[in-house]
């Protein structure tokens, strides 16, 4: 038996979350069994553990889109008992038990070996809000966005992927501007490597189809009026790497940024991303992102404080990143 945490939905609907003693015949198909050492919460694992969202296809189900541990036991010839290994989406924690239990078993397709230079923790610390930071950064990139190029605008700056964005940018030599609702936090945002903050009130406002031209680029984790007005106040040229929707789903845009300035708006899935862009993406965190920040940006909780942390994440109160530690 190992404790999980355990979501089933009740009969009205609603969804229950428990930490629960799992038999371990119960654990899903697999190549690989995983001693998890640390998970984190993710807006989308905050989602399912409150039922706000129909993230989770199949109860009972162990919530936690990531994970980071040792391999206890593998049928497939690439991994071996003992082995640190990491997972990011594939469903785990909406179709198939993920991360937040202290034993897992996954195909061997997802994994991603730590890279060298991040232990389990800092994997977490990063965790899938960090990893999409990162494949912002690299749609912006591979579009040919360069610091010279001017500011870059981050959104949702004190979430996990806008602050994991933040020292990213900083560090490759950008100049960040942070969009946040808690200006009180601009200390925090400024030491991640923001030179400006800015309010996110007028950027949640429907806004026009075109306006000022203010920002090179763009990494936003918002969605809604916010995009809209992002793609709007972009420089002629300019590319929005769009990954969130934590205003909204809904899109109020015109098409008068892409046809008369030439924006790109560039979209950034974690979840099916390809082995090779993933391997790419954590080998980079390894050695770009600074580790004293990370340590700063992150809280670590038992797995029993998950289910209270849960509605605070989604009512935008937590700053940063959230690791659970499942030893704890
Ligand atoms: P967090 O909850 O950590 O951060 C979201 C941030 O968005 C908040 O901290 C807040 O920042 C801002 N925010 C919250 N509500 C609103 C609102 N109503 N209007 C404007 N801004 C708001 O979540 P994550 O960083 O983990 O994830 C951010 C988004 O990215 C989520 O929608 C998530 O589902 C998505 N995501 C998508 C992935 C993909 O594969 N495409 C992978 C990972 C995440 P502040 O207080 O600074 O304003």
């Amino acid at each position: 038996m190992f404790d999980g945490l355990l979501l089933t939905r009740a009969d009205d609907g609603t969804t229950r979350a428990a930490v629960t003693a799992i038999d371990e015949a119960q654990l899903p198909e697999g190549e690989v069994r995983v001693d998890v050492a640390f998970s984190t919460v993710n807006y989308k694992d905050a989602l399912a553990i409150t039922g706000k969202s129909p993230v989770v296809r199949k109860f009972p189900m162990v919530p936690g889109i990531d994970f980071a541990g040792t391999v206890a036991e593998s049928s497939d010839p690439r991994y071996k008992p003992g082995d640190a290994v990491l997972l990011n989406g594939w469903g785990v924690g909406e179709t198939h038990w993920g991360g937040l239990a202290r034993k897992a078993r996954v195909k061997a397709d997802w994994l991603v070996p730590i890279p060298a230079g991040l232990d389990a923790r800092q994997t977490m610390a990063i965790g899938t809000a960090g990893y999409t930071a990162m494949l912002c950064v690299m749609a912006l990139q591979d579009r040919g966005v360069t610091p010279a190029a001017g500011p870059v605008l981050v959104t949702g700056a004190n979430g996990g992927v806008g602050s994991i964005a933040i020292a990213l940018l900083a560090r490759l030599g950008f100049e960040v501007h942070a969009s946040t609702g808690r200006l009180v936090e601009a200390e925090h945002l400024r030491r991640l490597g923001a030179k400006e903050v800015i309010d996110r009130a007028p950027l949640g406002e429907p806004g026009k189809p075109l306006q000022k031209e203010r920002w090179a680029a763009a990494v936003d984790s918002v969605g809604s009026h916010t995009l809209a007005n992002v793609c709007a106040s972009l420089r002629y040229g300019g590319t929005v790497a769009a990954c969130g929707l934590a205003q909204g789903m809904d899109l109020p845009a015109s098409v008068a940024p892409f046809i008369l300035r030439g924006v790109t708006l560039a979209g950034v899935d974690s979840v099916y991303a390809p082995q090779a862009r993933r391997l790419v993406a954590w080998q980079r965190l390894a050695s770009e992102l600074p580790k004293d920040l990370l340590d700063a940006n992150t809280e670590t909780i038992a797995l029993g404080a998950v289910v209270e942390l849960a509605p605070r994440l989604l009512a935008g109160q937590v700053r940063g990143r959230v690791v659970v530690d499942l030893a704890r």
